[in-house]
C-alpha cells in the first residue's frame, strides 16, 4: 500500500475511532469522574475533522473539508476542558474563546478573503500549539499526587506534540508559500504521522490516569474499612457462609470472646462452641439466607472460659473470590439489658406506688406541663375518661385563679433551692366544683444533678380542713366562754358594776403604783341611808331596783378612764380616784350625793328626806406615808361613819394631817 497523504488520513481517522471507542468504554465505567464525557466528545469531534479531512478531494463533499480543521481545534479544547474538569480545576473560558473566536475569523479569512494555504496553516498550527502548551502546563501543574506517573506521562505527550506545532507553524512562515496541501508533502505527511502516535499515547494516559486513580481511591476506602474493621470495639467476623469457617476476627472479637486471632482463624464457629445454642446459628443462617442480611438479631454467645454474654448480631452476606462469606458484627449486650431489666423493674416499683397512691402524684416538665399522672388524679379532679386529658395541661389549670399567682411565686422559689413545704391551694374539678388541695412539690434529676422534671403529690384535704373549721370554732366558742366566765369573776351581777374582788385587786395595784409616783389617791365610800327600811317599807326586789339605779348613776357620773367604780358589799359603793387631790373628790362626791337625790326614789320610812339619799365618806392620801391599802379603806370607812353620825345625806372628809 501507497503510503499517501489520503492513507495517512485514513489510519488518522481511524486510530481516532478507536480511542472514540476506548474511551467510551472507560466512560460507561467511571462515569463519576468529571472529563471522560469531555475527552469522548473531543475524541469523536478531531475524529470526524480527520475523516473529513481528505474530502477536499471530491468536489461534492468539498464544504467538510472545510469544517475539517476547526473541528480539530474544538476537539483539542474539549480534550483540555476534560483535562481541567479531571483535575477537579476551573478552565479560563475568556482565553479558549479567544483563541477559538481569533482562529476562526481568521481561518476563514484566509480562506473565502484570501486564499491562503500557509497563512491558514499558521493559523490552525498556532492555535493547536496554544491549546495544547495549556494542556501540557496544566497536567504538570496538577496537585493530585495519586495520579502524577500517568499526568507526567500525558503531559509529556501534550507537551511534544505541541513543540511539534509550533515547529510546523515556524515552517510555514519560512518557507515559500503553498498553493497545494501537497506543496511541502514531507512536513504534511509528518502532520499525520505525528498525531497519530501522540494521540493514542495521550488516550493511552487518559486511561492510566483514570485507573490510577481508580486503583489509589480503592486502596484509601480499603484502609478505611480495615481501620474501621480493626478498630471497632464491637466483635467483627468474617466466617464462610458454609462450613462457617473463620477468615477473619477485629481485635474487638478477642476482647468479647477471649479467643486470639490465631486461634480461631481456620475454625469453624460450630467448633468454637461461640453459639451457646446449637440451633441458633441455623435461626441466624437462614434468616441470613432468605434475606442477604440480618440486623440487631439478640443471640446468646459462649466465650472461650465458657461465660456466655447476650449479644446482638447484625450481618451480611458478601462474596470474596467468588464464596460466599458473612460479615458479622456483634455487640455484647448483656450490661444494657440488665440495665433495662433494672430499669424496668424500677418503673414496676414506681408504677405501683402511684396506682396505690390516694394522692394525686403528677409529673410535670420544667415549664409546669403535665407528663403524667397516678389514676388517683382522676377522681380527685373528676375526670372520668381517660388520662389524654391531663396530658400537656399545666398543673395552674386545676386551681382557682385567684391562686394561681400565688403558686406561681411558690414554683419561683423552689427554682431558686427554697425548701420545700407542703402550698395549699383550692382546686378546680372538671364541674368547676372548688375544693381544697395541698400541694408538695419537688424537681426530679437526672444521672448528673441537673433537674429534669417536677414531681407534685397533690392531697384532697377538704376533711382536713373542715375538720380545722370545727376546731376553730370550738376554740372561738371556748374563748368568749372563758372572757365571760373571766368577766363575771369580777363582775357585781346587780348591778353590772366591778365587785369587790375586783376592787380590792384595784385599790392594790393603784395603792403600790402611785406609792412610786408619789401621787395622791382618794377613795370614796358611799353607803344607802336607812336602806333596811326601804327594804322592808318597799320589798326586796324594789330594794334591788333602788341599787341598781344608784350603780348607774355613779357609772355616769365617774367618768375618767382610770376611775373605778364597784360595788363595795350590800348597799355600799366604792370609788377610786388615783392622782386625785382632795378638793376635787369633794366635788365629785358632792354631785353624786345630789345627783342620787334627784333620782328621787321614795323613801317614806327615811326620817332625813323623802327620797332615798346616800351618805359619803371621802378620803385622800399620799400612799407612800401608809402601808397598805387596808387603811385606805379605813380611813374611808371612818368618814363615812362620820357623816352618818352627822345626819346621812352628806359627806364627811377623813383628812390625814
Ligand atoms: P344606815 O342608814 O345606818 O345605813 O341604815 P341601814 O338600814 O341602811 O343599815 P343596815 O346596815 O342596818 O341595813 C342594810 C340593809 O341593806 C340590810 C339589808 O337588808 C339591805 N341589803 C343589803 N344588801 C341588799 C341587797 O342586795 N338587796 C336589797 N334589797 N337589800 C340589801
Ligand atoms: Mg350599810
Ligand atoms: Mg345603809
Amino acid at each position: 500500500m501507497k503510503l499517501d497523504i489520503l492513507t495517512l488520513a485514513f489510519i488518522l481517522s481511524l486510530t481516532f475511532v478507536i480511542q472514540v471507542i476506548a474511551l467510551f468504554v472507560q466512560y460507561r465505567l467511571n462515569r463519576t469522574y468529571q472529563g471522560i464525557g469531555w475527552w469522548l466528545l473531543g475524541s469523536s469531534l478531531m475524529a470526524l475533522g480527520y475523516i473529513f479531512m481528505p474530502m477536499v478531494t471530491v468536489k461534492s463533499l468539498e464544504i467538510f473539508a472545510r469544517i475539517a480543521n476547526p473541528l480539530v481545534v474544538l476537539g483539542q479544547m474539549f480534550l483540555y476542558l476534560g483535562i481541567m474538569r479531571f483535575l477537579g480545576k476551573k478552565e479560563n473560558r475568556g482565553v479558549l474563546i479567544s483563541i477559538l473566536a481569533v482562529f476562526m475569523l481568521s481561518y476563514y479569512y484566509y480562506m473565502y478573503r484570501y486564499n491562503d494555504i500557509s497563512a491558514r496553516t499558521v493559523v490552525l498550527t498556532a492555535a493547536l500549539a496554544a491549546i495544547l502548551l495549556m494542556t501540557a502546563y496544566q497536567l504538570f501543574l496538577k496537585k493530585d499526587k495519586l495520579i502524577t506517573g500517568s499526568a507526567d506521562f500525558t503531559a509529556v505527550v501534550f507537551l511534544s506534540y505541541g513543540l511539534f506545532m509550533i515547529t510546523r507553524t515556524f515552517f510555514a512562515l519560512i518557507l515559500p508559500p503553498m498553493h497545494t496541501y501537497f506543496d511541502q508533502a514531507a512536513i504534511f505527511m509528518a502532520s499525520f504521522i505525528v498525531p497519530i502516535i501522540t494521540s493514542t499515547l495521550w488516550t493511552f494516559g487518559f486511561i492510566i490516569m483514570v485507573n490510577q486513580r481508580l486503583n489509589a481511591e480503592n486502596r484509601e476506602e480499603k484502609e478505611k474499612l480495615q481501620l474501621v474493621f480493626n478498630t471497632s470495639p464491637d466483635a467483627a467476623l468474617i466466617t464462610q457462609l458454609n462450613e462457617g469457617l473463620i477468615v477473619d476476627v477485629n481485635i474487638g472479637f478477642s476482647a468479647m470472646s477471649g479467643f486470639t486471632r490465631a486461634e480461631v482463624i481456620g475454625n469453624s464457629t460450630m467448633k468454637m462452641s461461640v453459639w451457646s445454642n446449637k440451633a441458633d446459628r441455623q435461626i441466624f443462617i437462614t434468616e441470613l439466607k432468605d434475606n442477604g442480611i440480618c440486623e440487631n438479631m439478640q443471640f446468646v454467645f459462649r466465650r472461650k472460659d465458657g461465660s456466655q454474654f447476650l449479644g446482638m448480631i447484625s450481618a451480611r452476606i458478601i462474596t470474596i473470590h467468588a464464596v460466599a462469606h458473612i460479615v458479622s458484627v456483634i455487640r455484647d449486650i448483656t450490661e444494657r439489658k440488665q440495665a433495662e431489666e433494672a430499669l424496668m423493674e424500677s418503673e414496676e416499683k414506681y408504677r405501683s406506688i402511684l396506682n396505690a397512691s390516694p394522692d394525686d402524684i403528677t409529673i410535670t416538665d420544667l415549664e409546669g406541663r403535665i407528663l403524667m399522672v397516678s389514676p388517683a388524679a382522676k377522681k380527685m379532679f373528676g375526670y372520668d375518661s381517660n388520662y389524654d386529658e391531663f396530658i400537656g395541661m399545666r398543673l395552674v389549670d386545676f386551681i382557682v385563679s385567684e391562686d394561681v399567682e400565688r403558686a406561681r411565686s411558690n414554683l419561683m422559689l423552689m427554682y431558686q433551692g427554697g425548701s420545700p413545704r407542703p402550698n395549699e391551694y383550692r382546686g378546680v374539678r372538671k364541674d368547676q366544683s372548688i375544693f381544697d388541695i395541698e400541694v408538695n412539690s419537688g424537681f426530679v434529676y437526672s444521672v448528673n444533678g441537673q433537674p429534669t422534671k417536677m414531681v407534685f403529690i397533690v392531697r384532697d384535704i377538704t376533711e382536713r380542713k373542715r375538720a380545722e373549721q370545727q376546731i376553730q370554732e370550738l376554740v372561738q366558742q371556748l374563748e368568749i366562754e372563758k372572757n365571760i366566765a373571766q368577766l363575771n369573776s369580777i363582775t357585781d351581777s346587780l348591778t353590772g358594776l366591778a365587785n369587790r374582788r375586783y376592787f380590792d385587786e384595784a385599790l392594790r395595784t393603784e395603792f403600790y403604783r402611785l406609792k412610786r409616783s408619789e401621787a395622791a389617791l382618794s377613795l370614796i365610800m358611799l353607803d344607802v341611808d336607812h336602806f333596811k327600811k326601804f327594804n322592808d317599807k318597799y320589798g326586796h326586789l324594789a330594794g334591788d331596783d333602788c341599787l341598781r339605779q344608784i350603780g348607774s348613776t355613779l357609772k355616769t357620773i365617774v367618768g375618767r378612764v382610770p376611775d373605778i367604780v364597784a360595788r363595795y358589799g350590800g348597799e355600799e359603793f366604792v370609788v377610786i380616784l388615783p392622782e386625785t387631790e382632795e378638793n376635787g373628790v369633794e366635788t365629785l362626791a358632792e354631785r353624786i350625793r345630789k345627783a342620787v337625790e334627784g333620782l328621787a326614789i321614795p323613801h317614806s320610812a327615811s326620817d332625813i328626806a323623802e327620797y332615798v339619799t346616800v351618805s359619803l365618806g371621802i378620803v385622800t392620801v399620799y400612799t407612800n406615808k401608809l402601808t397598805s391599802p387596808e387603811q385606805v379603806v379605813a380611813l374611808a370607812d371612818e368618814a363615812l361613819y362620820c357623816a352618818k353620825k352627822r345626819g346621812r345625806n352628806q359627806i364627811a372628809v377623813r383628812s390625814i394631817s
